[in-house]
């Protein structure tokens, strides 16, 4: 038997992915190329690979090298060797893949109030499921461990030890650490 938490969570992820369905249908797309679309656009520099992508939506490799296929062909997303690692293929959406993003995305979430203790709820929910499962990575820059924010408003990755931006520090990272609580 659920417990109530666990049913409101399932309530929302089943709606959040049958809107999201609904939505890349009507564009005339499959759900993964819109998934994979989404992810681009709110994943950091260090996590647009196809291996950060497979691991994020939980498919092979296999399957998201096809589907990277058709989204690069319908012109959404461009490759490009990686500038610190030329082994490493990086993905980025073109601008075609932006404006389609962002028609298709008004009709996925309505506009929600921002409210810091459902955000709260919602973090502490995440590591505990990832914590209970043994899995980590994919979560907000700014709640990570590694995230060190100065008293000047700058931010800096101590894992990677590099500048991050204000706009780096909402994006979500395959690398991330929440704190112990
Ligand atoms: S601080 Fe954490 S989440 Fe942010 S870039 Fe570094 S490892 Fe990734």
């Amino acid at each position: 038997m659920s417990n109530d938490v666990a049913i409101w969570l399932e309530r929302l992820a089943s709606l959040h992915k049958s809107q999201m369905r609904k939505a890349a249908s009507a564009a005339g797309l499959q759900l993964v190329h819109l998934e994979i679309l989404h992810y681009l656009s709110v994943c950091n520099r260090l996590s647009n690979t196809a291996q950060a992508l497979s691991d994020y939506l939980g498919q092979t490799k296999g399957s998201i090298s096809q589907s990277l296929k058709l989204v690069e062909k319908a012109g959404h997303i461009e490759r490009k060797p990686c500038k610190d690692d030329g082994r490493v293929t990086r993905l980025y959406l073109t601008s075609e893949g932006k404006t389609c993003l962002k028609r298709i995305s008004k009709d996925i979430l309505p506009e929600l109030p921002r409210d810091d203790l459902i955000i709260e709820t919602l973090k502490s929910l995440l590591y505990h499921w990832q914590t209970n499962s043994h899995l980590k990575g994919f979560g907000q820059c700014k709640s990570c461990r590694h995230n060190q924010a100065f008293d000047n408003g700058a931010f800096h990755c101590g894992l990677l030890d590099e500048p991050l931006s204000k706009t780096d520090t909402q994006k979500i990272c395959q690398e991330h650490e929440f704190e112990e609580a």
